[in-house]
Order: structure tokens, then sequence, then C-alpha cells
């Protein structure tokens, strides 16, 4: 395992590598890039960082003050599988050259704060996430990005419009409405895909569990990958969805997070299965288990309360684009009601029973959407649990029994997650204290996040004409 500029310069000799990629995320949550000859790498590199230009980067600095370092980070290190040539990438985090400070809106950097907050509270010494995300692998996708055009669609080869199924000739074995789970090939066509997307996972240093066609019609992906420590599986997430793009696009294909892509049909979800540990005397004991609900601890249950509480604004964060808000609703598996449950998954937090062993005591968040942010994401829910468990918030009573099925009078009381994006902003502007200590998320970071959304997304989508207004209204 590779820990220090000398051992990356050692690889970098060793392997042959002809180029190296240096790796960060802009605010919104993409991968970002650019590559320099292997022989200009040096150790002054990581000392001094690299510079480039933030200005051009959603979300960053203005103009005036553009200059920014990237610091390598060798223990990010990956050969990069889609490279022809032999390509060493290295994750970065982003420095002001000025103050030499971490930029504080640099994701990552939130990130690692997070977990140095979590630190000096003495409530835990590590957070564990184990996000399991769902996507979508569409055989072509036209996206018309034309400044007047409102419209998207998927194109089945003829030219026709049509859901995003593959609706071209076939010899039958296409996947009933809703079944996708599990079927064997041939009805589970992409198989041969998921497993080069596993394999070459695993050459990028992630440690897969399995992977399987999810519950929708066709075409919906999932592969699970083990739990890691905060940061390390955030980056990871980012390999993840790097990986699915560009293995989908080597065969024709075209994959994505889209939370909703298709009308009456299963959503895409990130799921993320969280728990806190402590360090004693030698041993990392898993703090989320004990003998309350569900064989959970008091600390779980606390870190529960904390994320129902604060789940409105995490929303904003979590489920950040408008299009989360079209999963996030009654009849497809996704949450709707802010409650949690051992048994269903309609629950905004499961607990899953697979095992009954002390290590595997976790919540699942079940909320989230693969169009977050993962370092934002995962660090506002490590806030939220932190919170919750500091101030002791009762999670109060399960929710215990299908929720889409419950009478109306029932549910009244259960509050709901947000119908749409802004509902979320609204709720993070009034409710983000709790993101805010140990200057985690700074005042800065939440406003140019809201103002960012709400301008470039909210506000964007607001004024466009949406395709069925025409069916609705055309005939006016
Ligand atoms: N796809 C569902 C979602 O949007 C989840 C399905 C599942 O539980 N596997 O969250």
């Amino acid at each position: 395992h590779v820990r220090t500029p000398r051992e990356v310069l050692a690889l970098l000799r060793e392997r042959e590598v002809k180029a190296v990629d240096f790796r960060f995320m802009d605010f919104p949550g993409l991968w970002k890039h650019f590559t320099v000859p292997a022989e200009v790498l040096d150790e002054n590199a990581f000392e001094d960082g690299i510079g480039f230009d933030g200005s051009s980067i959603r979300g960053w600095v203005a103009i005036n003050e553009s200059d920014m370092l990237l610091m390598p980070q060798p223990d990010t290190l990956f050969i990069d599988p889609f490279c022809k040539d032999i390509t060493l990438a290295m994750l970065c985090n982003i420095q002001d050259p000025l103050t030499k400070e971490d930029y504080s809106r640099d994701p990552r950097n939130v990130a690692r704060k997070a977990v140095n907050y979590m630190k000096s509270t003495g409530v835990a010494d590590a957070a564990m996430f184990g996000p399991s995300l769902e996507f979508f692998v569409f055989d072509d996708v036209k996206f018309d990005q034309t400044p007047h055009s409102a419209f998207y669609y998927v194109d089945s080869g003829e030219g026709q419009w049509n859901t995003g199924r593959d609706e071209r000739p076939n010899l039958g074995y296409k996947i009933p409405y809703k079944q996708g789970y599990f079927p064997c090939p041939p009805q589970d066509a992409l198989h041969d895909l998921r497993s080069e997307m596993m394999l070459a996972m695993m050459q990028c240093g992630m440690t897969v569990e399995s992977h399987h066609h999810e519950k929708a019609s066709g075409g919906q992906c999932a592969i699970n990958v083990r739990y890691d420590d905060l940061v390390a599986m955030a980056d990871n997430v980012l390999k993840y969805k790097y990986v699915v793009k560009n293995v989908a696009r080597r065969h024709g294909k075209a994959a994505s997070f889209m939370p909703k892509p298709l009308f009456e049909d299963y959503g895409s979800g990130m799921h993320v299965h969280v728990s806190l540990w402590k360090d004693k005397g030698g041993d990392r004991v898993n703090l989320f288990s004990g003998s309350d609900y569900s064989g959970l601890s008091d600390t779980a249950m606390y870190a529960l309360g904390g994320l129902l509480k604060h789940a409105p604004a995490l929303c904003a964060i979590t489920n950040p684009t408008t299009n989360s808000y079209k999963r996030l609703v009654p009849g497809y598996e996704a949450p709707v009601n802010l409650a949690y449950s051992q048994r269903n998954r309609s629950a905004a937090v499961r607990i899953p029973v697979y095992s009954s062993r002390a290590k595997s005591k976790r919540l699942e968040f079940r909320i989230p959407d693969g169009a977050a942010n993962p370092y934002l994401a995962f660090a506002a829910m490590l806030m939220a649990m932190l919170d919750g468990v500091r101030n002791k918030t009762h999670p109060g009573e399960p929710l215990d029994k299908d929720i889409y099925d419950m009478p109306a009078e029932q549910l009244q009381n259960v509050p709901k997650t947000p119908c749409t994006l802004d509902e979320a902003l609204t709720a993070l502007e009034r409710d983000h204290d709790f993101l805010l200590h140990g200057s985690v998320f700074t005042e800065d970071v939440i406003e140019t996040w809201i103002d960012y959304k709400r301008r470039t997304e909210v506000s964007a989508i607001r004024v466009r004409p949406h395709p069925y207004e025409f069916a609705l209204y055309f005939d006016s």
C-alpha cells in the first residue's frame, strides 16, 4: 500500500507509468482531471502542489482570485484501467496558494473536517459508510442541449419516443414491469457488463461484494462495495461512477445515476449504511450494537434521531437535484415518510437484520441518491448523527408496517420528505447550525450551495416548458 511521495515515484518507475492524472471534485459533485507526463512528477509536487485555474470550476472562486493548488494524495493512487497508456491517477485536496490553507469549498476538505470534528467530540473514532448505488444502463441516449430545448429523450434507434426501455426487435426474455430483481441471463442481459465493471473496480483497488440486476423493468443495476471510512468511501463512490460510466461507454451504452429517469418505474437510490466506531484497548468497537430496538445501542438510536430530525435539510445535500424528488414518491421502494423500521424498505431509515453480529449493526439511510456529492452527503449525515448523539435526540416509535399501505389518518402525523428541491433548500436555509460545528460546513459553503442550486437548477427548470405540459395544455 503506497503512502508516501517517494513510494509513488518508485511505483512510477516500477510499473513504467507514462502519465499521471490528477483528480478532484467540483462543488456540485463531478470528477475533474488533468494529466502530466510521468517524468514531470517529483517530490516537490506533493509539497508545493500543482497550480490550476479554479475560477472555471462550478461553484468555486471568482475570476479575480482564481489560482488554486492541487495537493495529490499518495494513498488514493490507482492505475486507471481506461487509459490506453499506463496512467497513474491520484485524488487531490485543494489549497489556497496564498494562505496554504485547505479550500473551504473543496468537498473532500469538508469530508475530512467532518471526520476530524467527530474525533474531537470524543463520540467516535471512525465513521463507516457503505453506500449502495443503483444506476440504469441505456442503449443509446440522445440529450438535446440546445439552449431553447426542454427536451431530453432516449432514442430506441428507430427515432421514436419511448421510455428508455429497450424497445428494439428482440428474442423475448424481456423483464416484466417492476420484476427486474435477480433474473438470470438471458433476461439479465447486462450480466457480463456488470462483471466487467466489478473487475475494473477491483483493479482500481475497491473491494466489491456482489452485483445484480435491480428491480426496474430493464437496465437497472447495482454493484455492492464493502464499507470503508467516510473519506475513503466517498473517494470510492467517485471511482465507482467513473468505472460504471466508462465500461458502459466501451460497449456503446450509457450509464446514468439520475435518480428517476423513467416515469412509473423504480428510481435509482444511494442507500447509505452507516455505523460509528470507537477504539477500545486495541480493538475497534461498533458503537451501534446494543440492546435497544433491533439490537441497536442508545448511541445508534440517538444518531437515528439526528438523521430523522434533520432529514429535510439533509435532503438538500443528499438529494440535490430537481429530479431527486420525482424518486421520493410512494410505490417505488423509495422513502417518503421520515420514519424508521427494522422490517421494511419504505421507511427513510431501515435497520438491516441480515446478521445479528455486533460488528454488522448499522443504520441504512435510504433517502440519498447517486446525484449527491458523496463528500458533502456523508459529511452532512455524520454531522446530523453527531448532533443526535450529543443532544440525545430520540427517534420516536418505529413504524413496523408497510407504510405505503397504512390508512391515511395513521400516516398524517408522520413527517414527510420534501416534495421539491426548493423545499429542501428552504429546510437547509432554516436548519443548518448542526453542520457548522467545527467549521465543517461554513456559512459560505451553505449559502453558495443554496444559491447555486436555486439559480442553475430550480429556476432553470421552472422557466422551461415541460414536455408533459404539451400533453396537458397544448390544446388549450
Ligand atoms: N430503487 C429503490 C430506491 O429508489 C430501492 C430498491 C431496493 O430497495 N433495492 O431507493
